[in-house]
């Protein structure tokens, strides 16, 4: 995860700044698990994976089923429908999960369909902004000073938060919170 050069310091404070009002909005507390799924309720989305996904070409599942090289990807956008990969660790499901979510919580426009995997195309800022967002959804900067405060480890974060213990490092270490 090596975005944080790319995202200014002003926008990565917009972007905490979203994730706690989208929190605070559905009722979740910065030291609160939000799962995806309260996301998936609010947007009314529903998650598929490849095998359940309604009028697929087969020789598209059979390259989404059998990969780990995609995480997830928003195929219709009203309704809401998210496909995503069943194969990874549930906590990387997760924030592959809140990855797209932060996408739609950012109106992001997709700029092309990758033809193999049939899943949109964005611009790299716009993942960046993805992946920066998907994270503070996650675990809050207050989420993990909070967690800092109770002195617990990174694997009881990670736990706490659903989440990987690669994501609690990345975010200890963009907010400069030492655990
Ligand atoms: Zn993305």
């Amino acid at each position: 995860m090596g975005l944080v050069e790319s995202l200014t310091t002003k926008n990565r404070q917009r972007l905490e700044a979203i994730a706690n009002k989208q929190r605070s909005v559905l009722g979740f507390k910065a030291f609160e698990l939000f799962p995806a799924q309260a996301l998936a309720k609010h947007f009314k989305a529903t998650i598929f994976t490849p095998e359940i996904v309604p009028n697929a070409e087969s020789e598209q599942i059979e390259i989404l089923s059998n990969s780990d090289n995609w995480s997830a990807g928003i195929i219709k956008n009203n309704p809401l429908w998210i496909i995503h990969n069943s194969r990874h660790a549930l906590t990387r499901q997760e924030s592959n999960l809140m990855h797209e979510f932060a996408h739609v919580i950012l109106k992001h426009k997709m700029v092309g369909y990758d033809p193999k995997k049939g899943l949109p195309q964005r611009r790299q800022q716009d993942e960046d902004e993805a992946v920066y967002l998907g994270g503070c959804l996650q675990i809050p900067r207050r989420g993990l000073l909070w967690a800092k405060q109770r002195k617990m480890t990174i694997s009881q974060i990670a736990l706490h938060f659903n989440a990987s213990e690669e994501m609690v490092r990345f975010r200890s270490n963009v907010n400069s919170i030492f655990l």
